[in-house]
């Protein structure tokens, strides 16, 4: 076999890996580069080897970082199969048409507007080539194995995360590699821990969280203060949400809150993102994938005010009325999508609060805000931040350092080396060095476009 890292080095997106065994090609995960600009010239790069030769597309889950760059594949001639999970095949015919969506809406404003320097700015792919591209998956049940070629064996296992999220194991008989996807949490109150592995010869490791250990605070209680000091200055709070993921796991924490009456009753929680309100719904599809019972999965859904339309959304931010609120709303990182509106309107405010409650890559606006930058660009205008920026790091839905050590731990097959991925350069290294000191196994970070025998 030969691995080749094309992406998710140095950097938590993009990732996609080079599988070749007895002349076919395999990839693992096919995701979009977002954040810095450097990383978001890569989608437009030809990709490393024609997309036609490609025999097919195994995908750990539904975020873009992942799974956003397959129709672009399929545009360029990548005819083979895309398996995955059910659940991840279900959300990817939610997010991929958006993401084709919000391409050409982006290149629309921008040639609108005239601030790119592309003429005419062009979507990476449309909405409409999005959906095609989805006829090309075929769903695969967890555990099964499922055999590539004479020899080659996969199978996708649970890793947590979000709905539908895998681990996947490769055999040809004489060599075996694990590809960890995104881990998700062990004690995650909506998601279920990662199934524990028996290891492989070889491991390729993500690193989102690589160097930190997350806060032992209660999310509950950090988001109830949040909300709390908020609305007592009369301000609203926004959440750019992961619509996929975090946006239940933040419906389930204000649920909960509103239950045990540690926020006003009476305080408007809005999901707006259609997207976010079609995961929800997915929850109950799933009932096996993740952790609330039947009751408690419809009450959280039911815990917010679904805005589904592009007019009832804008209805949030002139309605000055709905102040105080909760705002829940995609993209996660503040890339795109409905909360760069809610930001406009809501930034330059000092009693309003941005929460930041999953990872922020480097580069993206909500990184920048983490960072605490007095002023970002929205659709090509500079804004002032005025609003307090919170960023909670308990909320993630990847496991830290000590829970991906905690996974390794549970091999029983002891890699003859780990490739840590899917993290910043020092995160990655970090992880990296506990690998050695807790295991003394070989574990390197990868290179871009490294390329490894095994
Ligand atoms: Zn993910």
């Amino acid at each position: 076999m030969k691995l080749t890292f094309l992406g998710a080095t140095g950097t938590v997106t993009g990732s996609r890996y080079l599988l070749e065994d007895d002349g076919r090609k395999f990839l693992v995960d096919c995701g979009l580069f977002q954040g810095l600009k450097e990383l978001r010239l890569r989608n437009w790069e030809a990709f490393s080897i024609p997309p036609s030769s490609v025999d097919a597309i195994l995908l750990t889950h539904a975020h873009l970082d992942h799974s956003g760059f397959i129709p672009r594949l399929v545009k360029e001639g990548f005819r083979g199969p895309v398996y995955c999970s059910p659940a991840t095949y279900d959300l990817c015919s939610i997010l991929l048409p958006d993401s084709g969506y919000l391409q050409e809406e982006d290149a629309a404003r921008a040639n609108r507007h005239d601030y790119s320097k592309h003429k005419p700015a062009l979507p990476l792919y449309t909405e409409q080539e999005a959906r095609k591209s989805l006829e090309q998956f075929r769903p695969v049940d967890y555990a099964a194995p499922h055999r590539l070629n004479e020899f080659l064996e996969a199978s996708f296992h649970r890793a947590g995360h979000i709905l539908g999220a895998s681990c996947i194991h490769f055999s040809d008989g004489a060599t075996s590699i694990l590809f960890s996807g995104d881990l998700g949490r062990q004690n995650d109150p909506v998601m279920k821990a990662p199934v524990q592995m028996q290891g492989a010869d070889y491991v390729v490791v993500e690193s989102t969280y690589g160097d930190r250990l997350h806060s032992k605070s209660d999310p509950a209680e950090d988001l109830e203060q949040i909300v709390n000091r908020t609305v007592k200055r009369g301000g609203s709070i926004i959440i750019p949400a992961f619509a996929v993921g975090r946006a239940q796991s933040i419906m389930y924490y204000l649920h909960r809150l509103r239950v045990e009456k540690r926020i006003p009753g009476h305080l408007p929680i809005y999901l707006d993102s259609p997207m976010a309100i079609n995961a929800a719904e997915l929850l109950h599809k799933y009932p096996n994938d993740h952790r609330l019972p039947e009751r408690l999965c419809k009450e959280v859904c039911d815990a917010a005010e679904y805005v589904r339309t592009t007019e009832e959304s804008r209805l949030l931010d002139d309605n000055a009325a709905n102040m105080p609120c909760v705002i829940i709303s995609a993209s996660g990182m503040a890339t795109g999508g409905r909360i760069l509106h809610h930001l406009k309107r809501f930034l330059g405010d000092a009693r309003n609060t941005i929460l930041l409650a999953g990872y922020q890559a480097e580069g993206t606006r909500g990184d920048r805000l983490a960072r605490g930058e007095k002023e970002i660009k929205i659709h090509g205008q500079m804004r002032p931040v005025r609003a307090e920026i919170v960023k909670l790091d308990n909320m993630s839905a990847h496991a830290d350092y000590a829970e991906v050590l905690e996974w390794l731990g549970h091999f029983t097959v002891h890699p003859r080396k780990v490739f840590v991925t899917h993290g910043e350069s020092s995160a990655a290294e970090s992880l990296a060095e506990k690998i050695r000191a807790q295991f003394g196994w070989e574990a390197t970070t990868a290179e871009y476009a490294q390329q490894v025998m095994l």
